[in-house]
């Protein structure tokens, strides 16, 4: 498993700084790896582990690909980039993962020598109060929110404020990352690929060769 490479690095280096990058990869496109890629300099991460999500057992089939597809375009799209690790820690739980549990359970796994760095889009972190115990997950763990030039901010301040009790608290935690614009979403990809209008330069071409393959999304 790719973790193996983590742990072997850990030999050496007795600390380490990990993205956790999740999603639902439906499919993977250029945003999430602009994203990864930003915050493996920014905040001089040592890997960006993409975690692609389940599928629920009762999903309603075609929107969503199946697991393993949304698996193999993953690791097909970061394959160049020695940075980048592909688990499979979720698409191979049964049951629905929520993010605080795949994060303890990496956790177990590299014990204290692994810091882990949550990313995701600025949108999605204000879901946060929506998942299970978000004050403990904000507490636990580090966050990186991908936010576009000219996003306004004051959102995520809200949820600082209720998220911390001492604001100060919420600097340690979480973090905001500007990275170029990109109206790219795997909605809009899904949508092009129905009505036949080119997804070509929108994501990594191997994972635009799977689709075609496989027939995927059409
Ligand atoms: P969908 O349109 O199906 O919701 P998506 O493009 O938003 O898909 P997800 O798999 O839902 O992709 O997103 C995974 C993570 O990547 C989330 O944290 C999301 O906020 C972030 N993300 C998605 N698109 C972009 C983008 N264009 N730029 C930066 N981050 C993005
Ligand atoms: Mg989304």
């Amino acid at each position: 498993m790719e973790i193996d490479k983590l742990m072997s690095m850990l030999k050496v280096k007795k600390h380490l700084k990990v993205g956790i990058m999740g999603g639902t990869f439906n499919p993977i496109h250029y945003g999430h790896l602009v994203t990864a890629e930003e915050s493996l300099k920014q905040f001089k991460l040592d890997k960006v582990i993409f975690v692609p999500t389940g599928t629920p057992p009762h999903k309603t089939s075609g929107v969503l690909a199946e697991a393993e597809d949304r698996y193999l375009m993953t690791v097909i799209a970061t394959a160049s980039n020695a940075d980048f690790l592909v688990s499979r820690i979720e698409i191979d739980n049964m049951e629905t993962s929520y993010t605080i549990d795949t994060l303890k359970r990496f956790q177990e796994i590299f014990k204290e020598k692994v810091t882990l760095y949550f990313i995701t889009g600025a949108d999605a972190i204000l879901e946060i109060l929506t998942w299970k115990n978000p004050v403990e997950i904000t507490n636990l763990y580090k966050f990186i929110a991908a936010t576009r030039p000219g996003y306004d901010i004051s959102k995520i301040e809200d949820l600082k404020k209720k998220l911390y009790s001492h604001p100060a608290d919420a600097k340690d935690h979480i973090f905001l990352m500007e990275i170029p614009a990109l109206a790219i979403s795997s909605t809009d990809i899904r949508e092009r690929i129905r009505t036949k209008k080119p997804i070509k330069y929108l994501m990594p071409e191997g994972a635009v060769n799977y689709i075609l393959k496989h027939g995927l999304y059409s």
